[in-house]
């Protein structure tokens, strides 16, 4: 199963040091892939840089290792092939391929704000796969702020009332890892 992973990322390269505030314990949990066996989403949810899309690629590798196709499609991707599916009629085409995996992660929700018709496209895709397959999702944004993601409370409280059903939150706290390389290494402070 064909994963478009953005980049090679292991759960062994992850460093629970470097993020304290990252239950190592549940992430081990979550790397036996039991989760996508019940169909439970996983919601990773913090800052940029604090490790989000790690370890969505890491426990998007865990699940196919343990035979669940996986697929991964970044946020802005996944509402524009839809959107445009919806335009050209084939829409129902698009919601399948997107319902088919076993276990979706959709990366980065949040760092745009979605049209009114971009995040009724998602509301559908989110119910088609509720109580059939896992979902896991990042986002810089806290659950109360989705709202404003998807420019519509409604929309957002019907998505996260199926998302957050069964489901896993890791909300990740402090610096970003990549700017604590870089101050590491005295270029910046
Ligand atoms: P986010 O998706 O939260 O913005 P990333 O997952 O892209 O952050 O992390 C930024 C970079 O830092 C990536 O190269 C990632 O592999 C690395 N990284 C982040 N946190 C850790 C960590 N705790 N251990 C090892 N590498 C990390
Ligand atoms: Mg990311």
């Amino acid at each position: 199963s064909i994963a478009k992973f953005p980049c090679v990322r292991t759960l062994e390269g992850f460093e629970y040091d470097a993020q304290p505030s990252v239950d190592a314990k549940q992430i081990r949990e979550l790397a036996t892939s039991r989760w996508v066996a019940n169909g439970d989403s996983v919601l990773l949810l913090g800052p940029p840089g604090v490790g989000k899309t790690h370890l969505a690629v890491a426990l998007g590798r865990e699940a196919i290792v343990r035979g669940y196709s996986t697929l991964f499609v970044p946020a802005t991707s996944l509402v524009t092939q839809l959107a445009r599916a919806h335009a050209e009629g084939r829409l129902e085409e698009k919601l399948i391929h997107f319902t088919k995996p076993k276990l979706l992660v959709v990366d980065e929700l949040g760092y745009l704000p979605f049209e009114a018709n971009a995040a009724h496209l998602f509301f559908q895709l989110v119910s088609r796969r509720y109580e059939r397959g896992s979902m896991l999702v990042t986002s810089n944004r806290s659950v109360a702020e989705w709202g404003g993601v998807f420019g519509d409370a409604v929309v957002a409280t019907a998505i996260l009332d199926r998302l957050l059903h069964h489901s896993h939150v890791i909300t990740i706290r402090g610096d970003s890892y990549r700017l604590r390389t870089k101050r590491r290494a005295g270029m910046v402070t």
